[in-house]
């Protein structure tokens, strides 16, 4: 780890102009804690590049002198992944000024989108030209193309388009050593060994700084319908999937799992918010369906008559207008903010085999809420995608310490139920520094093994987003806390 020079600042400085250079701490405070407000860092500067160039000259200038670099987009990783260290050594890299969506071709299905670029800005671009941009996620007013990049975000798409991994065509890039990747082109067959695009996504800052990507556009919804049902079961849910699978095929595009829990801090904490079923029903499935323009309308209100008359559905609402369909999109994309307001709670962000979900969601509930007494599983999301948060809410009354103190207990119990399972610790949010130590502590050794060697091989000095994904070898002897070359 070095200390940035003052002759260092001094030229970053004057090549980024006002603009692109601060070291005021009024600047930096909003951007040294993470979204979540568990994490608070240092930075000694927080640079914001204009151009690809820019950004290549600041990682060959802090390269040069082995500074650290911490990448950052909007802010709004779940795992700390864009918060510096304590150390106040690092340059926070912030790519938000990189907002330029450089080309939006209708026809080939093709945006290029530099890294700032917020995602709700790309959808609202891609609608204008009759496209979309099928992916979502409840922090799209924030969260930009580099973070969703890095960090292979999901989202409630997933179901049907898969992850930023599958959308993502061409990806530009500066790499640790200061050299531009320039890999934009969207091609779709490439054979010359391995995929440096592929590397990049996911990385969480690692391997380089992500300046653009071209992505994968889709055609535009011509109608959608939206349902709220109300379950008995997980499983339940489970098989309604299937069911609607079956009836509508790919046009079934969002499948989210609603406990009664979340839905009732939704109401609590989110103003505007309404129960949509008049009984309040143990579990909800949020529900989309779309066709594009010119095809017939899905055909989700039959499809889900078949289930009530199957005993499979409580209840269901469907909306019957846009106003409506997005409220009922607001009762789930509200659930995160909720439950931060409502208290602490130890967050997961697991996935197993998309069938064994449901069983797995049961029983890990019962298990971890009978092994710590007090504590409420709050289990929600991307069923269809076997992937759920199962955020554990502290017993009424704990203190934002628990989460640090019993918390951590329960997180380890629920990552060995995962693991135990055959499933991930992460299925979306990364590893950032919070899972760093579970992942070492639960990864095999082959996969640890390769992310530290290509870690090593493309930034052998460390200087990118150190501290985040890459486990050091000896943990008890390095210290988390530390910003070390995994050797
Ligand atoms: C309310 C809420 C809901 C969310 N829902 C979901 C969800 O459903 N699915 C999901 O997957 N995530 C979700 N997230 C997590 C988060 O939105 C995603 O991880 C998102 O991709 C982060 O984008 P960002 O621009 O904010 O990145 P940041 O938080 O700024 O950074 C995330 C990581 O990417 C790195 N990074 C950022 N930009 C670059 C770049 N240009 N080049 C290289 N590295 C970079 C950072 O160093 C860090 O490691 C949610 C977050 C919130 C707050």
């Amino acid at each position: 780890m070095a200390y940035p020079s003052q002759a260092l600042l001094d030229k970053l400085a004057t090549m980024l102009g006002p603009k692109g250079f601060t070291r005021d701490p009024a600047d930096l405070a909003p951007w040294e804690t993470d979204w979540r407000g568990r994490y608070h860092g240092k930075a000694a500067a927080l640079l914001s590049p204009a151009s690809a160039e820019e950004a290549a000259a600041i990682v060959r200038l802090c390269a040069a002198q082995a500074v650290q670099l911490v990448p950052q987009g909007g802010n709004t990783s779940m795992v700390g992944g864009a918060t510096p260290d304590g150390s106040g050594s690092a340059l926070i890299v912030s790519m938000r000024r990189l907002n330029r969506i450089r080309s939006l071709d209708a026809a080939a299905g093709v945006a290029v989108c530099e890294a700032g670029v917020i995602l709700s800005d790309l959808h609202s671009a891609a609608l204008a030209a009759g496209r979309r941009f099928p992916l979502s996620l409840g922090a799209k007013g924030s969260a930009t193309i580099g973070g969703l990049v890095s960090t292979n975000a999901g989202g409630t798409q997933v179901l049907r388009f898969g992850p930023m991994r599958s959308l993502v065509l061409g990806i530009e890039a500066v790499l640790p050593d200061g050299s531009l990747f320039e890999g934009l082109a969207a091609l779709k067959k490439d054979n010359r060994g391995y995929d440096l695009k592929q590397l990049l996504i996911g990385a969480e800052g690692t391997l380089g700084l992500v300046t653009a990507a071209s992505l994968k556009l889709v055609p535009a919804i011509g109608e959608r319908a939206v349902a709220w049902i109300g379950l008995k079961s997980a499983e339940a849910a489970m098989a309604l999937l299937r069911r609607l699978e079956g009836a509508l095929g790919d046009a079934v595009e969002s499948f989210e799992l609603v406990p009664r829990s979340a839905l009732e801090l939704v109401l609590r904490h989110v103003p505007g918010t309404r129960a949509p079923l008049a009984e309040p029903a143990p579990w909800n499935a949020l529900v989309e369906a779309v066709s594009p323009a010119g095809m017939p309308a899905p055909k989700l209100h039959e499809a889900l008559g078949g289930a009530l008359e199957a005993g499979l559905v409580a209840d269901a609402a469907i909306a019957s207008s846009e106003a409506q369909a997005q409220d009922l999109w607001r009762l789930r994309d509200s659930i995160s903010e909720a439950e931060k307001k409502d208290g602490p709670a130890a967050k997961h962000d697991i996935s197993v085999a998309v069938e064994q979900m449901a069983g797995f969601m049961t029983e890990a509930a019962a298990a971890v809420e009978a092994r710590f007494p007090g504590t409420r599983v709050n289990a929600f999301g991307h069923l269809g995608d076997g992937n759920v948060h199962f955020n554990v809410r502290a017993p009424e009354g704990a203190g934002a310490d628990w989460v640090d103190g019993e918390g951590g207990a329960v997180s380890a119990y629920v990552h060995d139920l995962v693991t135990q399972a055959g499933g991930s610790i992460s299925a979306e949010h990364g590893i950032g520094q919070m899972k760093l130590a579970e992942l070492a502590r639960l990864g095999d050794p082959a996969r640890l093994g390769a992310l530290r060697a290509i870690k090593r091989a493309l930034d052998p000095a460390n200087i990118m987003n150190p501290g985040k994904l890459v486990p050091p070898f000896d943990l008890a002897q390095d210290g988390l806390a530390q910003n070390h070359l995994p050797s």
